[in-house]
């Protein structure tokens, strides 16, 4: 099997998150609260209203997920998805250049342009 690529994993994650677990959707969670929440000002204030809402988690296990970084995290979990549903997952090649195209569902390649609409 080819190696998985982050571009790769971040397709799996945009197009199939049902199939990630459920610690993984909280760590995918507090990745992008946690980014938004660095945007912001009021950190330690926000912090808190997050974590009550639960848009932010203080459990280690979930945390040590995103240890090794979000590149990382994404590769794991796009990982063990290729390899709990092999069959789920489509890529999506476009059969001029064989890039990756955007979705699953796409028809045309955004890389050459190539379109293969019926
Ligand atoms: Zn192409």
């Amino acid at each position: 099997m080819e190696p998985l690529t982050p571009e790769k994993a971040n397709y799996i994650i945009a197009h199939y998150m049902q199939l990630l677990n459920e610690p993984e959707k909280i760590a995918l969670k507090q990745h992008r609260h946690s980014l938004k929440l660095s945007e912001l000002p009021d950190g330690e204030l926000r912090t808190k209203i997050y974590l009550r809402n639960q848009w932010l988690t203080d459990e280690p296990e979930i945390l040590a997920q995103l240890d090794e970084g979000y590149v990382q995290f994404i590769l794991n979990c796009a990982g063990r998805i290729l390899k709990d549903y092999p069959d789920e997952v489509f890529f999506n090649y476009c059969a001029k250049c064989g890039k990756l195209a955007r979705t699953p569902r796409a028809k045309q390649c955004r890389f050459c342009g190539y379109d293969w609409h019926e």
